[in-house]
């Protein structure tokens, strides 16, 4: 089954406004099998919409329209997909009385234009507003299902939930669909699709999707068949043979972050961390806490920026620094060491870099260059990087490898 989402509105053709509202949909649609071939963003004009609304529904048996149900002049989608369904608009007077109701109970008077959403495609269902004016429509007819739905992202989410999501069901052909996600890190896209290219190609079911982000890629895989353990069997049958391709680059399987993942096996382990950041400013500590429950095993940190602040507060030696200088594999190693004595903590973890975008004033580091250190009270280990890219990327890299590291050191890698 295909489908097309149109997002209605003016204010989404501006740069300060982002069509959200598809991406949401599009995840649920693709839970459901059924798979998004086209998407587009109409301003609030009549004709224009009428004309896209007829072209959605000529090629897909599913159109979900967003936004542009309001009282207003410029709310069209009603008065479009009446002339594109070929349908008239038919008033309730029951929903008048809901939104006079709903007005009624913030000591407010409904306006007479409110009585504009009140119109409804003929033969469409209503789908109740929990949380605002515009009720949703559920059109079926014989081109297909045609959804309405109002656009601010809270009114749409639960109607959609609640209203749509039951009757997608009914209506799809029965299919069950399985999906599992392996996330990796610490590896370049093109090296990873190298690697497990020539295993994902060779299948059509399930279909291969990856997401690369900075440090972190999603492999995404997605079966259907006839009954839950044929679908399953196949997202396995694919997934143990890119697994065993990956190896210990995956981190997990289950959608988990790497950031709760390094949470849940210090928590099992009962071990604690420290951290002392340079480069990423707090970043590797703000990911960590990020995590409900880090209380549990992150101590605490230190944003040691200047010289003085890692030799005053870290006690990291002035000729470490002054042979090595501040980027370097000593004292990163300096770093990591003091946080995990004076935190008293099982590990002790240190970022030190240079972030960019210019390299740092009379120093001949390259920018990129960034030192991990993750000391134990009986060694310490060390890692080089040169990371490409704008300051940003270089930082949520350079936390991304640092939590990898303590990943592999709690597993044994
Ligand atoms: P209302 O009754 O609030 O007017 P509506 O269905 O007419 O509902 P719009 O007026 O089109 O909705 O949009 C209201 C607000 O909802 C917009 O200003 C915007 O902030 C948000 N919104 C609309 N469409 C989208 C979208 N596709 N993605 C994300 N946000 C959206």
């Amino acid at each position: 089954m295909t489908a097309e989402i149109l997002a209605v509105g003016s204010e989404l053709l501006t740069p300060q406004r982002v069509d959200t509202n598809s991406l949401y949909l599009t995840q649920k649609l693709n839970e459901l099998g059924v798979e998004v071939v086209a998407k587009g963003v109409i301003g609030d004009d009549r004709v224009r919409l009428t004309q896209a609304i007829e072209q959605a529904r000529a090629r897909t048996p599913l159109l979900i329209l967003t936004g542009g149900l309001g009282p207003t002049e410029d709310d069209v989608t009603r008065d479009a997909a009446a002339t594109a369904c070929g349908c008239n608009l038919v008033f309730h007077q029951e929903i008048v009385d809901a939104i006079e109701a709903r007005f009624r109970s913030f000591r407010r008077a409904m306006a007479p234009i409110n009585r504009r959403q009140a119109y409804i495609l003929e033969g469409a269902e209503i789908l109740p507003n929990e949380r605002g004016t515009a009720p949703g429509q559920w059109l079926r007819d014989q081109a297909g299902v045609v959804i309405l739905l109002p656009g601010p992202p809270n009114e749409l989410k639960p109607m959609f939930e609640a209203q749509c999501l039951p009757r997608l069901v009914q209506w799809l052909p029965q299919r069950h669909i399985v999906a599992r996600v392996l996330r990796v890190a610490g590896m370049p896209e093109s090296d990873l699709d190298q690697l497990i290219s020539p295993i994902y190609t060779r299948y059509t079911n399930p279909v291969t999707t990856i997401l690369a982000a900075p440090g972190d890629i999603q492999v995404h895989f997605r079966a259907h068949g006839s009954s839950d353990a044929e679908a399953r069997a196949l997202v396995e049958e694919l997934s143990r043979q890119v697994e065993e391709a990956l190896r210990d680059k995956i981190y997990s399987r289950d959608g988990e972050s790497l950031e709760e993942v390094v949470g849940r096996l210090l928590s099992e382990r009962g071990a604690t961390l420290a951290v002392a950041e340079s480069c990423t400013g707090g970043l590797l500590a703000e990911r960590i806490t990020s995590v409900p429950g880090s209380s549990r095993y992150f101590l605490g940190g230190w944003v040691s920026y200047s010289s003085h602040a890692k030799t005053a507060w870290l006690g990291v030696s002035p000729q470490t620094l002054e042979t090595h200088g501040a980027v370097s594999a000593e004292a990163a190693r300096e770093m990591a060491q003091r946080a995990r004595e004076a935190a008293c903590s099982t590990l002790g973890v240190s970022v030190t870099g240079v972030a960019g975008p210019a390299p740092d004033p009379g120093s001949s580091h390259p920018v990129g260059l960034v030192y991990i250190a993750v000391a134990d009270q009986q060694s310490c280990e060390v890692k080089e990087r040169r990371f490409v890219g704008e300051r940003d990327r270089v930082r949520l890299q350079a936390s991304q490898l640092a939590l990898d590291l303590i990943r592999r050191k709690l597993v044994g890698n």
